[in-house]
């Protein structure tokens, strides 16, 4: 699956910056994941960023600073895997692909668990489903949006980030399939319409609520929290 959309440069710079709001940080990690156009993209950041830093002028570091510092490196990072964990990774790989399919993106299994099939939806309106997360200031979410659902007109307050997860949609922009990030800036105004062959299922983040047109999304956005 090689994705047709992509974050923008400036998305990738501050993700690989540690710059990004967490679920905007968690959108791009879901789709880094199945990119390598992106992957290269973040790595080619990472170098600028280790270059200019070794152009900075040098400072000498305090003694318990130093140490800190090489404890920290000392310790395995939060994400790599225990040996337990890399057995149960082997015994995952051989599972067959419908069980694969049900998998949800690794950055998102510790938020709420390992399967699609095991989501707790709740109902948002006419044939849309959400399960929200708590991530600090930002908002993620799951969106689901039955066949041919067409979501309200909407604008944002801030920066969003769509991954298509599973089925497609189609707005003012384009056509987005599994793998596609919708990268919108506050300006842009769309209204998706989820294609008819099944649900597609995405992963939304923003850092602002949403600004709908129309007297009736308004009323009911404070109620669903959008
Ligand atoms: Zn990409």
């Amino acid at each position: 699956m090689q994705p047709n959309h992509h974050p923008d440069d400036a998305t990738l710079v501050s993700y690989a910056a540690g710059g990004l709001a967490t679920a905007l940080s968690i959108t791009v990690a879901c789709h880094l994941a199945i990119c390598p156009r992106c992957r290269q993209r973040v790595s080619e950041a990472d170098a600028l960023g280790g270059h200019l830093l070794s152009h900075l002028p040098q400072q000498s570091l305090s003694a318990e600073h130093r140490q800190a510092m090489l404890d920290a490196l000392d310790k395995p990072a939060a994400d790599e895997p225990a040996a337990g964990h890399r057995a149960s990774t082997a015994i995952a790989s051989k599972e067959t692909s419908a069980e694969a399919d049900d998998l949800l993106p690794a950055p998102l299994q510790h938020l709420l668990g390992e399967r699609f099939s095991d989501l707790k939806w709740s109902t948002l309106g006419p044939g849309m489903k959400q399960v929200k997360m708590h991530v600090g200031n930002s908002n993620l979410r799951l969106f689901k949006i039955a066949p041919g659902t067409c979501m309200p007109l909407h604008s944002h307050g801030g920066s969003e980030l769509t991954l298509v997860l599973r089925g497609s949609y189609s707005d003012e922009i384009g056509r987005f399939c599994p793998g596609d990030v919708a990268d919108l800036d506050p300006e842009v105004e769309h209204q998706p319409i989820a294609d008819r062959d099944q649900d597609c299922i995405c992963l939304i983040a923003t850092d602002a609520p949403l600004r709908f047109r129309g007297i009736v999304p308004r009323l009911l956005q404070p109620f669903f929290g959008l």
